[in-house]
């Protein structure tokens, strides 16, 4: 009999309750109870744990660890507070998610493509202003981030006949997609990028990437989404690029505080719009699919799923 795979996180015991319930039946032949359920012994003998923003005093109970499963795909904040000799990262790469986040790069291309921010300023203004009509494959669509979610993003411009720049960390290959890697691969894709999206991991080597010398090479009037974590742009600098007429909007999903604090100049400014990280939301239901699937085949194999690279950060 294996032993129970506790959840451990922050969440409001409600909010555990129904993960567990979605874990429990994609799972059933596993315990999974919350960790604050387990007696000590229970605690020591963990081999598995799910999480989702754990606090790391817990994890520091259970010594047997082999692994941990994270309930998100974003694991900075993990890597950061788990620190060294913490048990390995599996992240959660859910197809699902990665579909939904195309969507909402696509949708939200869309309403950049079409000018709507311009139009609804526009409308407020009382003022007849049509701009001209630019067909998707005279847009280049930057996508910084060729991973689970900037793949399949690119594949959903690409169909809806974008035009498609990429960039990774190491070489990509992409059908539609004109992919550059590496420091000297940036500058191409910014330079070229008419809408830029960030679908970058939060790493040393990402915060603050996006700062006023890298976004002066976006042509004049681009506009920007971020999609992955706030600090990979530096706030302030995208602040002046927009005020200064560089930079034409921002979609920003994402901030260096969450919720973002009241008082932030991006709530007002007429060139931002504001979402409340609802991007791609983890789904319930197919993300403990996945974790299902993960530990039947540990169980089966004796092999943990590929686990984060900490040194690299993602
Ligand atoms: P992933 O599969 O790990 O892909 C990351 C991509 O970024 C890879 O293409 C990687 O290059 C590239 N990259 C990493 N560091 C780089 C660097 N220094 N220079 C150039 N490229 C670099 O991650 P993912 O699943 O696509 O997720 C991306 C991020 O999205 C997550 O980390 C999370 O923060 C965010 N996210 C946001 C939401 C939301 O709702 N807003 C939801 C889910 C996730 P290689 O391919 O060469 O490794």
């Amino acid at each position: 009999m294996p032993a129970p795979i506790p959840l451990v996180s922050r969440m409001s015991d409600d909010e555990e309750r129904l993960w567990l319930d979605a874990l429990s039946k994609a799972a059933p032949k596993e315990t999974i109870i919350s960790s604050r359920q387990l007696s000590a012994n229970e605690r020591a003998g963990a081999e598995i744990a799910i999480v989702a923003d754990p606090d790391p005093a817990n994890l520091r109970e259970m010594p047997s660890l082999k692994w941990v499963h994270s309930l998100w795909a974003g694991v900075e904040k993990l890597v950061m507070e788990l620190g060294e000799g913490a048990p390995p990262i599996v992240r959660m790469v859910d197809p699902s998610m990665s579909q939904t986040m195309a969507e909402a790069v696509l949708a939200w291309t869309y309403y950049l493509h079409r000018d709507m921010p311009f139009y609804a300023r526009s409308q407020h203004e009382r003022a007849w202003r049509p701009r001209p009509y630019r067909r998707p494959e005279q847009v280049n669509v930057g996508l910084l981030g060729l991973g689970e979610l900037g793949a399949a993003a690119a594949r959903r411009l690409c169909q809806a006949r974008f035009n498609v720049i990429g960039w990774s960390r190491t070489p990509k290959s992409i059908n539609g997609v004109t992919a550059f890697h590496g420091a000297e691969g940036l500058p191409h894709v910014l330079r070229q990028s008419d809408i830029l999206v960030c679908l970058m991991p939060l790493t040393p080597s990402t915060a603050g990437l996006l700062n006023a010398e890298r976004l002066a090479l976006l042509p004049k009037g681009a506009n920007v989404i971020n999609f992955a974590r706030g600090p990979i742009i530096v706030t302030q600098d995208l602040l002046a690029a927009l005020d200064a007429g560089d930079i034409d909007h921002a979609v920003l999903d994402v901030f260096d505080a969450e919720p973002l604090p009241e008082d932030s100049p991006l709530w007002g400014h007429p060139k931002v719009t504001v979402l409340p990280h609802i991007s791609a939301p983890t789904d319930q239901d197919t993300a403990s699919q996945i974790v299902a699937k993960n530990i039947a085949c540990y169980r089966e194999t004796g092999a943990p799923p590929a686990t984060v690279n900490t040194a690299r950060g993602y």
